[in-house]
């Protein structure tokens, strides 16, 4: 294994590439079906952008990318309860279909924030993936189309997630032990 610690914290291995890969196939033979016809994949940053990269690489549809920037947990880690548009779509998603992506589900307000902010712009169709679910945790009602994994209620790094920026880069996703 390239490395197993951040900052000194040992990493548990929780889901490997592997399995990753061939869930994130499942995931995109799903939407491609749903979907059926050209969409918007709308990927929040920084977390989701692994996971989208992949996903719509097994997506036969013509698939349009953007991004939204949202706060996220910075180097704390609780979340504040709501969430900050620090950079918005570059595109007009009225009439269009759209699909949400984001990396984990914790509380639910993330989501369920950005899903009604644009669900206000119109789109023809709004569907919602997640690669992970931290079930647990949740605070708020929000509905997901797609979900990767149920996972525990541990701090995840890894496949595009980060603790501090950090850990991003590595393949499988992993429990920070001891936080
Ligand atoms: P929510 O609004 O559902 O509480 O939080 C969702 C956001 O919090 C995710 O998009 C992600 O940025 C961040 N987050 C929640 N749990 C984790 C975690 O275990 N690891 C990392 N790296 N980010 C997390
Ligand atoms: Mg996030
Ligand atoms: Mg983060």
């Amino acid at each position: 294994m390239p490395y197993v610690s951040i900052k000194g914290k040992k990493l548990k291995l929780l889901i490997d590439e592997e399995r990753i890969k061939s869930r994130v196939k499942e995931l995109a033979t799903s939407i491609e079906t749903d979907m059926g016809e050209s969409f918007i994949a709308v990927g929040l940053l920084k977390g989701s952008f692994i996971f989208l990269a992949d996903l719509i690489r097994h997506i036969n549809l013509p698939v349009k990318v953007d991004f939204m920037w949202v706060s996220s947990y910075g180097s704390k880690t609780i979340s504040e309860g709501h969430i900050r548009i620090l950079r918005d779509l570059s595109m007009d998603i009225e009439n269009q279909k759209v699909l949400l992506v984001d990396d984990i589900l914790d509380t639910g307000y993330t989501l369920k924030e950005i899903k009604q902010i644009l669900m206000l712009r119109k789109p023809k169709v709004l569907k919602t993936c997640v690669l992970l679910d931290k079930y647990e945790r949740r605070k708020v009602d929000v509905e997901v189309d797609y979900t990767g994994f149920r996972v525990p209620d541990a701090f995840l790094v890894g496949y595009g997630l980060d603790w501090d920026e950090e850990g991003r880069n590595l393949r499988g996703i992993y429990a920070v032990e001891g936080l």
